[in-house]
């Protein structure tokens, strides 16, 4: 059955994987991103691109505007985009810390917002969040993107009660380190150190990120929901 399926930040990276991962199944893939480009991979499969700032509420129910016209109501929602500003607390502004927030935690709101009033009419749905193991691990440099990625954890599970009444699962993917863009400005010196506390002993490929966001998707994980899916290789264990 194809579903319509938006992924935010889906043109790059962990959300371009798991766009291209329901395009691959046959499912109907909506994308935003700020640029609104639209990778060649995701266009092979129909696939449609919608610009979008997630800080900016009314774009995204012009974005959701948009999607519904051409896919229908989003019946599958993976809240993917997300920054880093990564600064000591000392040297963090308040803006570092506040853009990172409303960014990975407002905008994840802005948007499960707007998907959910069609979701609850349709009486069934699912959202998927990407959080990260910093979350619950913390991060030195990392405040305000762990603060941001904790809180999307206790805003999954709040989601999870309300809207499991009607039928809508709302689970969270919390990756460890994962080969992007964001993670390519780390130096090799603590990629290094990163990789030797992974007892797998390396990155994860956006794609086993991705599978894991199929499955809560699927019918197999109807009755799965507030939970937390680490895709950290081990980095995470016990937190
Ligand atoms: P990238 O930096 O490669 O991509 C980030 C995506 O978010 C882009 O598509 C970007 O699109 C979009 N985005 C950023 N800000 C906004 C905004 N204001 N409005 C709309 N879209 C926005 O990151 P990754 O693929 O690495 O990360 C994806 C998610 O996974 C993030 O939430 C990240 O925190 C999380 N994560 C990543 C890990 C990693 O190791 N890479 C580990 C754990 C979690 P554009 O710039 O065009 O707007």
């Amino acid at each position: 059955m194809s579903r319509s399926v938006l992924v935010t930040g889906g043109n790059r990276g962990i959300g371009l994987a798991i766009a291209l991962a329901f395009a691959e199944a046959g499912d109907k893939v909506a994308i935003t991103s700020r640029s609104g480009e639209l990778p060649e991979e995701l266009a092979k499969h129909q696939a449609i691109a919608v610009r979008c700032d997630i800080n900016d509420a009314a774009q995204v129910d012009a974005a959701f505007t948009e999607i519904e016209a051409a896919n229908g109501p989003v019946e599958v929602l993976v809240a993917n985009a997300g920054i880093t500003k990564d600064t000591l607390l000392l040297r963090m502004t308040e803006e570092d810390f506040t853009s990172v927030l409303d960014t990975n935690l407002t905008g994840t709101f802005r948007v499960v917002k707007r998907a959910s009033a069609k979701m609850m009419r349709a009486r069934k749905g699912r959202v998927v969040l990407i959080s990260s193991v910093v979350g619950l691990l913390g991060s030195p440099g990392q405040a305000n993107y762990a603060a941001s990625k904790s809180g999307l954890i206790g805003f999954a599970r709040s989601l999870a009660r309300e809207l499991g009444p009607r039928n809508i699962t709302v689970n969270v993917v919390s990756p460890g380190f994962v080969d992007t863009d964001m993670t390519a400005v780390l130096s090799e010196e603590r990629r290094k150190e990163i990789v030797s506390g992974v007892p797998l002993g390396r990155y994860a490929a956006p794609a086993e990120v991705a599978s894991a966001v199929r499955f809560l998707s699927s019918d197999e994980a109807a009755y799965i929901t507030g939970a937390v899916i680490p895709v950290d290789g081990g980095l995470g264990m016990g937190h």
